[in-house]
């Protein structure tokens, strides 16, 4: 099948996320402990985490928006010391600036830039990265956040609209993705092509199809280039 365009995951596919948040979370701490002693002093780590997994809970129809669920962590924890309500804005932004130093996977960032030169690339996930903090808008024709699409994958509604961006059927839209049900599943669901980049994360579901499955994005690439010519 040709392939035209494509949707392209972010974290877990082009950089590992967890260190990221860790390194985030810990920005916040650090922003608490300058800005407001008396709630550093309040909260402690396994705290932050009780609530910001309170807070997830809470609010099960905000899970599309790690920004916003984030955000309300935070005036939960600023709210009782007395800070401003630009307060909040800035720790968040020292929480953003964190979660967007990412260390791309070593192959990553040469087999983007070769992906980029022949086909359309539309970011599409489930997280808050920013491109043009990272320094890689460049090599995407567009980014849809399920943020903006109001809704998370593996709806279909958000594969759509990441082709809509590329002005491409789903059919001739290759999506890639490292997460079995969030990307390949859904991708192929909702009647994108599909293919696994398995960063060893997960498990390939037990009673669902095969998909294609590659170790990293280079092979990808020489595979996708490969069928291009
Ligand atoms: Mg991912």
């Amino acid at each position: 099948m040709k392939i035209e365009a494509i949707t392209l995951d972010l974290d877990d596919t082009l950089w590992p996320v967890a260190p990221a948040i860790e390194a985030a979370e810990q920005a916040l701490r650090d922003w608490i402990a300058e800005h407001c002693p008396d709630a550093h002093r309040h909260w402690s780590s396994a705290d932050l985490q009780g609530l910001r997994e309170q807070v997830w809970a809470e609010h099960p129809h905000l899970s599309h928006d790690f920004s916003q669920l984030r955000m309300i962590a935070i005036e939960r924890i600023l709210a009782p010391f007395g800070m401003p309500a630009s307060a909040a804005d800035d720790a968040f932004a020292a929480f953003f600036a964190a979660r967007n130093r990412v260390q791309l996977y070593p192959e990553a960032h040469a087999a983007l830039h070769r992906l980029a030169e022949r086909l359309p690339i539309v970011a599409l996930t489930n997280g808050n990265a920013c491109l043009r903090t990272i320094g890689l808008d460049h090599c995407f024709h567009d980014a849809v956040h399920a943020r903006d699409a109001g809704v998370a994958k593996p709806a279909a509604q958000i594969f759509h609209l990441a082709c809509g961006r590329a002005q491409t059927p789903p059919t001739r839209v290759l999506h890639v993705g490292d997460h079995p049900l969030q990307d390949v599943i859904g991708a192929r669901e909702a009647g994108l092509q599909s293919v696994w980049l398995d960063r060893g994360m997960h498990s390939w579901p037990e009673h669902a199809p095969p998909a294609r499955r590659f170790a990293d994005l280079s092979q990808l690439a020489d595979a996708v280039l490969a069928a291009l010519d």
